[in-house]
């Protein structure tokens, strides 16, 4: 039975006709922009999003763009993806259809020959910079510079949108370009549950097939992952969606026409959502290698390992991380850590496991181990960097 009609809709990158409770947020985003889509040329608008991850930033930002007429054309750059100065500009200059140099010129040089061409190709143009807390303050000052270079451009031609998580990232800039870049917060809070029904009953209606669920299922999903008043580590459409559609795919796969409870259970499992990932970024490099070490462990198959296990794998790991082990008794302090933040359960061994003497069993009861082991080695990869 075919659950899942329009695949497509469930793409990350898939930009719906309407944004439901985005609508606040869409409308002060056009008013920051409004003049210079009016009459472009005319001044430097700048504009800062902020949000939590899933809070519809990205939708939100590719939606105004997609509604931009010519002469205004819109270019979006993740900064996850494109992290350094050229790859960035790289990546502009393919979507606003102009040739830089690819090699041979340093940052100062490139720039001058990218508003060069903006003049020369008389464009105009609104500059999304996504994600931008991945970016060195030095970078990011660059392009807000960029926009008052009326000189070289002959007219205000850039507009600019930078999005994060938190405003931090504009303490971190220089005096004068924080100067440049203003305050224009337009921010995204956390959706509550009902909106995430909202959210998901938009796309279910859009890509499921009719009676192959009840909105008992949607409500299900929201609770799980919508943000109560004041909640701030929940509220991710992303994380909703993502488990409506494991679900669906999973009943699909079953060979049934209805998605049932069961398979919401089993999708939410799979996508993390018992620790929060801020939680996991939060932990010290060793209290992540310890985990990654008790992951790694419990994947032979036992439903716990002891401590003596564990700190076997953590030598192992340290080896394949370049890093110098740490302390026995260090590591205790953060079996406790990752233990009081309920990432993991710890219990003293009992008579009759076929244990000798008294020793410490360390178990995972919620997450699904493999999520949680590309989760953590990703980071610990990161912050080795
Ligand atoms: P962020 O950029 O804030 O991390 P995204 O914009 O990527 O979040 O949104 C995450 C997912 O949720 C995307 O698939 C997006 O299409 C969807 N989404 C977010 N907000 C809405 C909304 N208001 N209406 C419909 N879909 C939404
Ligand atoms: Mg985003």
């Amino acid at each position: 039975m075919k659950i899942i009609l329009r695949e497509e809709v469930f793409n990350p990158d898939y930009v719906p006709p309407s944004l439901p409770h985005r609508e606040e947020q869409m409308r002060q985003l056009l008013a920051y922009m409004r003049n210079f889509i009016e009459s472009p040329g005319s001044f430097y608008p700048r504009v800062v999003l902020v949000g939590r991850q899933g809070s519809g930033k990205t939708v939100t930002l590719r939606s105004f763009g997609k509604s931009l007429k010519p002469p205004v054309k819109f270019a979006h750059v993740s900064c996850f993806t494109n992290r350094t100065f050229t790859t960035i500009i790289y990546s502009l200059a393919q979507q606003l259809g102009i040739a830089v140099p690819k090699r041979g010129l340093g940052r100062d040089e490139l720039v001058n020959v990218f508003l060069d061409q903006i003049k020369e190709k008389d464009i105009y143009a609104i500059i999304a910079l996504d994600d931008v807390f991945n970016l060195t303050p030095d970078i990011i000052s660059v392009f807000i510079r960029m926009g008052l270079e009326t000189d070289k451009m002959g007219a205000h031609r850039i507009g600019l949108a930078l999005v994060s998580h938190t405003p931090d990232f504009i303490d971190a800039l220089d005096p004068s370009t924080r100067g440049i870049l203003g305050k224009p917060l337009v921010r995204f809070p956390p959706y509550t549950k009902e909106q995430i029904f909202d959210i998901l009953k938009q796309r279910a209606e859009m890509a499921l097939a009719r009676g192959s669920y009840d909105e008992e299922i949607l409500y299900m999903i929201a609770d799980i992952t919508g943000a109560e008043e004041g909640q701030n580590n929940r509220g991710d459409a992303r994380l909703a969606l993502d488990i409506l559609y494991r679900a669906a795919n999973g009943a699909e796969e079953e060979g049934l026409s209805r998605i049932t409870a069961e398979h919401v259970r089993r999708a939410s499992k799979e996508v993390l959502v018992g620790v929060s990932s801020d939680v996991l970024q939060g932990l010290p490099l060793h209290a992540k290698l310890l985990l990654l070490a008790i992951v790694r462990a419990l994947k032979r198959g036992k439903p716990y390992v002891t401590f003596g296990e564990v700190e076997d794998m953590y030598k192992i790991l340290c080896e394949e991380f370049g890093q110098r082990p740490r302390a026995h008794s260090q590591l205790w302090t953060y079996l406790n850590e990752l233990k009081s933040k309920g990432i993991v359960e710890t219990r003293p061994n009992k008579r009759g496991e076929g244990l000798r003497g008294r020793t410490t069993l360390i178990s995972i009861g919620t997450e699904p181990l493999d999520a949680l082991e590309r989760t953590i080695s990703a980071m610990a990869m990161n912050e080795l960097r």
